[in-house]
């Protein structure tokens, strides 16, 4: 159990000004909601709050933090250049801070990229990089239109947005981003994220798709706020052969997934795959706000001035960088996130089985969702009859023309309701149910039981079901076993609850993510 300083001073100080941020901030604020604590000191995975409460933090300031919090190598960074009297912000000039970070960057890129990269400093968050990028490649091709995936997320301005799952697309084609677990095509495997490679060359090729020829594709490796799903690797290279087949710029937004978060310095890696355009920010700036594109030459064509913005020179955020892209080079720490997140998720999915309110586990490398599902909600069936391509899995056989599995069409032949007996067909081959609803009602609780235990947790996925773990990459095994033990016993807390019937589905409600229809961080 975490510490308690239980002063009736620091109750009082922590209460009042939460008391305040509630009757002073915005109602857009998300974090601050799902999580009332009030942080006054921090070091790696621990953080102290201004009530004396400690907690092991694995959102990492939305993993920002790849070395956790003041890290001495990020701290003595940034003292340097305080103390060498340099000036702080200066726009776009040339400064020996700004040289050392574009140095020590391209060390890390894919070397097919490396060779012949430029990079743009825009403004500092992950949204100015991936509307800078969109700027890019809408010049360099002439083209508006772009290519992006369901459950995608690049950040809140408009047009990073409007790629985003969120948005309403106006100029955006959307694509199947492949997934196992929730399988829009209903077979998942390889064969799910083959079918939803062909549907991207399907989009491109039909004259009358009605997506005019994109400026280009965006990308997540792994889906971090769409519910931790990482893209299988055979799939990104089919992206990548898709696009530069087509001349299409592939833009991997690497915001969330980069900086050895994955298990490899950039999750591209995993692939082999080489964008030709990058968008970088959080981890990248040690802590601080910087956010770069990075990109071939031969996509350099825009006037100066276009992609700019006032807070393209922090000198500080480059230096704190330098220090954290050095630093996971250095110690091998993106080697250690792919072996410590794979033990992790091996002991997530025993817990799983001992709680089926646990749907699915998984992740790449320490960035791991635990998705909960609703155990009274029917199953979705593998193939609901009504144009997935459902009830056939991997070699199973194929869907007929009318798009319904062999087996729906049988049952519509003897007269039974497709959805009813699309399940007895599934349970008569022997093929495991299709996944239950997600339940964003359970991942809270859990999420305020894993508070009350100190432990703080994000929570993300299309409908906010999954609880996500991004703890810093130093992390050490006791600390993961620490964290590991108090999610347990929060798990067993709500599934013991939920299977008296207290944890109601009265407060049910669809969520979105983003804190736009509930009260969530994003
Ligand atoms: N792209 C990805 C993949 C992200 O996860 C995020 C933020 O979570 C963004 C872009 C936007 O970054 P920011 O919130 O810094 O604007």
């Amino acid at each position: 159990m975490p510490a308690v300083r239980d002063s009736a001073g620091a109750s009082f100080l922590h209460e009042g000004i939460l008391r305040r941020q509630s009757a002073r901030e915005s109602a857009a604020r998300t974090y601050a909601r799902a999580l009332p604590i009030v942080p006054v000191r921090a070091r790696g995975l621990t953080i102290e709050g201004a009530d004396g409460r400690r907690y092991l933090d694995c959102l990492s300031g939305a993993g920002t933090l790849a070395l956790g919090h003041n890290h001495p190598v990020v701290l003595e960074a940034i003292r340097k250049v305080l103390d060498s009297g340099a000036p702080l912000n200066v726009l776009d000039l040339a400064t020996p801070v700004k040289d050392a970070f574009t140095t020590e960057l391209f060390q890390t890129l894919p070397p097919e990229l490396a060779d012949r990269a430029r990079v743009q400093f825009c403004g500092p968050g992950g949204t100015d990089a991936v509307e800078a990028a969109f700027k890019l490649v809408r010049a360099a091709t002439g083209h508006t239109g772009m290519l992006a995936f369901t459950g995608a997320h690049h950040g809140m301005t408009d047009t990073a947005l409007e790629a985003s799952a969120l948005a309403c697309d106006m100029r955006v084609a959307r694509l199947p981003y492949p997934q196992d677990y929730r399988c829009p095509f209903g077979v998942g495997g390889a064969r799910g994220s083959e079918l939803a490679a062909r549907w991207t060359e399907s989009v491109l090729d039909d004259p009358e798709s009605g997506s005019p020829l994109p400026a280009g594709m965006i990308l997540e490796p792994v889906q971090g706020e769409g519910g931790v799903i990482p893209a299988p690797d055979a799939w990104m290279r089919r992206m990548r052969e898709i696009t530069a087949a087509r001349s299409i710029p592939l833009i991997a937004d690497e915001v969330q997934t980069g900086v050895g978060r994955t298990g490899a310095f950039w999750a591209v890696d995993h692939s082999g795959v080489a964008p030709d355009v990058m968008v970088l920010s959080k981890a990248i700036g040690g802590s601080l706000p910087l956010a770069v594109v990075v990109y071939r030459d031969d996509l350099d064509i825009g006037e100066p001035g276009a992609r700019t913005g006032t807070f393209r020179g922090n000198q500080l955020a480059m230096a704190a960088g330098t220090a954290t892209l050095a630093y996971v080079r250095e110690n091998r720490l993106a080697e250690r996130a792919a072996a410590l997140g794979s033990r992790m998720v091996v002991q997530l999915r025993e817990l799983a089985r001992e709680f089926p309110v646990i749907g699915e586990v998984r992740g790449r490398g320490l960035m791991i969702g635990v998705e909960f599902v609703d155990l009274e909600g029917d199953s979705e069936p593998i193939g609901d009859g009504t144009g997935v391509f459902g009830l056939a899995p991997v070699g199973a056989g194929a869907a007929t023309d009318s798009g319904r599995s062999g087996a729906a069409d049988a049952a519509a032949s003897r007269g039974l309701g497709p959805v009813e007996d699309v399940r007895r067909q599934a349970a008569g081959l022997g093929l495991p149910p299709g996944p239950r609803p997600p339940a964003p009602e359970l991942a809270a609780a859990v999420q305020r039981e894993c508070l009350r235990r100190g432990l703080i947790v994000e929570l993300g996925g299309r409908h906010a079901s999954v609880v996500r773990l991004l703890p810093p990459l130093t992390i050490t095994d006791e600390q993961a076993a620490a964290v590991l033990d108090r999610l347990s016993d929060a798990v067993k807390t709500v599934a013991q609850r939920h299977a008296r019937g207290d944890e109601t589905h009265q407060q049910r409600h669809r969520t979105s993510r983003h804190g736009v229809r509930v009260e969530r961080a994003g």
